[in-house]
């Protein structure tokens, strides 16, 4: 099956199962001062949750364009280097409002998987809530009963409260979840361990694919749980993962939904894909990245220096970056994929065809931009990081003949491999680098960045007063002017959004 063939036929399975479809909501949100990205299919049901919107449809599906790089969910460092995190992806859904619970959901999402997709039943598993006394949280044995019809009971993996169990913040509707996995193992090696199966935290080819969510539970504010009047289903697919698996690959980007911009960007670079690690990533990376800047500028948020905008422009950044190093693309580039990427959408998500060359044109500008001072911004760094091995082997009375690189030079060295902040600082005034960027090339010569000196000095620039008040709680931040609350510090990954931590006291 091909990638929109996939996508169709999950629409096509629900509607035929009473579920109206929807359209993807903008990955960009406007109006929710809560929220700067859409970052899962439920984001755009929220109201309907809490009671305080009235509902069109008891049931829903839809494929909803996502972006995961601030807040709860950032995937940002894990993107290119393992083959199933992306920074944009598309999340397939299916709802119930107060309308079929867990039986249903359960029952179709295996009927889907193993009849209409014909998975075989013994790659997939499922995990379920197991229960957390302290919190007063029940196991979900429902869920666990319902399974069983299905799935046997040594695939029935018991989940924590951190990966079963959903909240939307400190009050609100809540409830378990229950996950299911794939083991794309080679058949030979697919084997339990000890009477279990791996989660998939333990190997790269065992990924979850499916998240099921049962809304059953309303958390009040002195922490008690009350049963929702009306129980709500909420799930969430990763698509390019479930096309992986159905077009037997053992990585998201050898996909069709990935290769058409991967061959693109090899042919331009004049490098196989496949042939080194390094140029690999970078390939994966830009592919990955061009989708999720195109999709927020055709949403409507252009890249800028605050809040949302840049938060778009630290992932361009990076991905201008990542071609200029590895594949050596000296000039504009990134912005030539975006008519391949429109291509790709038609008759999924029509913005991007829509206004295909606006969003190749503000590309193209960023890029110009950053590669005028990218070349000696990387000098820069290259130099600092020379300068500083070699004060770092005189201080410690390290033979010069050794190489830097050497392992037992490393060990040695290693807790004093640090960029200072000051300079993280200049490379990010003078040169337009962005923190995380600026890390991420620490981290490629295994050195790291002092953060709180580099937090000290940006403060120390801006110079600022903020009142401000806002409070992360999980998929959403609480904003409240009259909230009582004590500086914390910065939000590391945020800090050039101008996101200030406060805690209530
Ligand atoms: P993971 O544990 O792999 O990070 P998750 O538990 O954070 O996933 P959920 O919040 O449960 O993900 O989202 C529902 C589904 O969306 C997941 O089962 C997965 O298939 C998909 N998904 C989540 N994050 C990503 C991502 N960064 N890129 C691609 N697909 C994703
Ligand atoms: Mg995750
Ligand atoms: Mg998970
Ligand atoms: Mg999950």
């Amino acid at each position: 099956m091909t990638a929109k063939e996939i996508r169709q036929a999950y629409l096509k399975f629900f509607e035929s199962k009473q579920h109206h479809i929807v359209a993807s909501a903008p990955i960009v949100v406007k109006n929710d001062p809560t929220l700067m990205f859409t970052n899962a299919g439920m984001n755009q049901f929220k109201d309907l949750f809490l009671g305080e919107a009235p509902i069109k449809y008891p049931r829903v599906t839809d494929t909803q364009r996502c972006l995961r790089v601030s807040g709860k969910h950032n995937d940002l460092e894990e993107v290119g280097i393992d083959t199933y995190h992306h920074t944009m992806f598309e999340m397939l859904g299916n709802w119930s409002f107060g309308d079929y619970f867990k039986k249903e959901a359960i029952a179709w999402s295996w009927e889907l998987l193993t009849e209409v997709y014909k998975i075989p039943k013994d790659k997939l598993y499922v995990s379920i809530f197991e229960g957390d006394e302290k919190e007063g949280l029940p196991r979900d044995t429902e869920a666990y009963e319902l399974w069983k019809q299905y799935v046997p009971e040594e695939r029935i993996i018991l989940g924590n409260k951190k990966d079963n169990f959903w909240e939307m913040g400190d009050t609100g509707p809540c409830g378990p979840c229950s996950e299911i996995h794939v083991d794309c193992r080679p058949d030979d090696e697919r084997k339990l361990v000890e009477g279990k199966t791996l989660v998939n935290a333990d190997h790269p080819q065992v990924i979850e694919i499916w998240n099921n969510v049962f809304m059953q539970f309303n958390r009040l504010k002195d922490g008690s749980l009350q049963l929702l009047p009306a129980q709500h289903v909420d799930t969430g697919m990763g698509f390019e993962r479930l096309v992986r698996v159905l077009q037997g690959k053992s990585s998201n980007y050898d996909t069709d939904v990935f290769q058409p911009l991967i061959q693109f960007i090899a042919a331009k670079a004049g490098i196989q894909y496949g042939m080194n690690e390094q140029t690999d990533i970078a390939m994966r990376v830009m592919a990955d990245h061009v989708r999720a800047i195109a999709f927020v500028i055709a949403d409507g948020q252009l890249p800028s220096n605050n809040k949302a905008g840049y938060v778009i422009r630290r992932i361009l950044r990076r991905a201008v970056r990542y071609a200029y190093t590895f594949l050596n693309l000296k000039d504009p580039f990134l912005n030539e994929l975006v008519p391949v990427l429109a291509e790709q959408f038609k008759g999924v998500f029509e913005e991007l065809a829509l206004q295909q060359d606006f969003v190749q044109k503000v590309i193209l500008e960023e890029e110009v931009s950053f590669l005028r001072t990218l070349a000696t911004g990387i000098q820069r760094f290259d130099s600092y990081t020379k300068k500083q091995a070699e004060f770092l082997m005189s201080e410690n009375a390290i033979d010069p003949e050794k190489s830097f690189e050497d392992q037992w030079v490393h060990s040695i060295l290693k807790d004093q491999m640090v960029i200072s902040g000051e300079f993280a600082f200049e490379l990010n005034d003078t040169y337009g680098f962005p923190i995380d960027l600026t890390e991420l090339m620490a981290r490629e010569k295994r050195w790291s960045v002092d953060m709180e000196e580099y937090n000290k000095a940006l403060l120390k620039q801006k110079e600022r007063s903020r009142a401000a008040t806002a409070v992360d709680t999980g998929d959403w931040v609480l904003v409240n002017p009259d909230l009582e609350v004590e500086f914390v510090g910065y939000d590391d990954a945020e800090a050039e959004t101008e996101i200030i931590k406060y805690r209530r006291v």
